[in-house]
C-alpha cells in the first residue's frame, strides 16, 4: 500500500486509484460537513458574527481582542448510514440543523432522548465531530486549518475499511457467513455452486489518535 501511494503523480493518479480500489480493503465515501454554533464550550473554530470569517484556534480560545465578535463553532460529519439506538444525529427541522440523540427507532421515525419524534428521512448520522462531548472520532487539525482557509467545505470523502461479512451464493440464492467454500476450496459447500460473491460492511477508518481520514472531492 505504501508503495502505490508513493508512486502517485498527476498523470497516473487515475490508474493508481483503480488499482488501489481493486487490491485494498479501503473505500472512500462522500460525507456532508455541517458547521453549527456552540455555546457550551469554546472549540477549534470560530466565525466572525458580521464578517463570516472562519478562524482556526490552535491555542487561543477566548472571545477577547480581535475575536470579540466571534462565535465558536463545531463541525459535524454526516453520513446516510442507518441511525441506531444511542447514535448522535443532526435533524433538518424548519430549515435548520439541530443536534439530537437517538433513544430508539419506531417505524420510520426516530424517538430522541428528549422524547420527541422525528421522521428518519430528515435525520443524518454523525460519524465524526469536533465536539468532544459526543465521544466520536474527530477530523485532524490539518483539516480544520484547511476548512477555515477555504471558508468552509460542504462535502468530503472519508475513508472506510471494507470488512467481509460473508458470501452471497447464487446457487442457494442466499447470503452465507464467511468460509462457505468446500474442503477443496472451490464452490459453496452447501450447494456446490461456483457463483459466489463477497459481501462487505463498511467500518469508519479511525487512526490511533482518534482522527478520520479525509480527502477532497475534486482532486
Ligand atoms: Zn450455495
Amino acid at each position: 500500500m505504501m508503495l502505490t501511494y508513493l508512486l502517485i503523480t498527476t498523470e497516473c493518479r487515475g490508474v493508481i486509484m483503480i488499482i488501489n480500489s481493486l487490491i485494498s480493503n479501503l473505500m472512500k465515501k462522500e460525507i456532508q460537513v455541517v458547521m453549527l454554533p456552540t455555546e457550551k464550550a469554546k472549540s477549534d473554530i470560530s466565525k466572525g458574527n458580521k464578517t463570516g470569517f472562519l478562524v482556526y484556534h490552535e491555542f487561543f480560545r477566548g472571545t477577547e481582542g480581535i475575536y470579540t465578535n466571534h462565535t465558536y463553532q463545531h463541525l459535524y460529519f454526516l453520513s446516510d448510514e442507518e441511525i441506531k439506538d444511542g447514535d448522535w444525529f443532526l435533524a433538518f427541522i424548519e430549515r435548520k440543523w439541530v443536534l439530537r440523540q437517538c433513544l430508539r427507532l419506531s417505524s420510520g421515525y426516530i424517538i430522541t432522548t428528549e422524547h420527541s419524534q422525528i421522521n428518519s428521512l430528515d435525520c443524518k448520522k454523525i460519524i465524526a465531530t469536533t465536539d468532544p462531548e459526543l465521544g466520536l472520532p474527530r477530523p485532524s487539525n490539518e483539516f480544520l486549518k484547511k476548512y477555515c482557509e477555504l471558508g468552509g467545505i460542504d462535502k468530503v470523502l472519508v475513508e472506510y475499511d471494507k470488512i467481509q461479512t460473508g458470501d452471497k451464493c447464487s446457487g442457494c440464492g442466499d447470503s452465507h457467513p464467511m468460509n462457505i467454500y468446500s474442503d477443496s476450496g472451490h464452490g459453496c459447500k452447501y450447494c456446490g455452486c461456483f457463483d459466489l460473491s463477497p459481501l462487505y460492511k463498511l467500518q469508519l477508518k479511525v487512526a490511533p489518535d482518534n482522527t478520520i481520514s479525509i480527502y477532497p472531492i475534486n482532486s
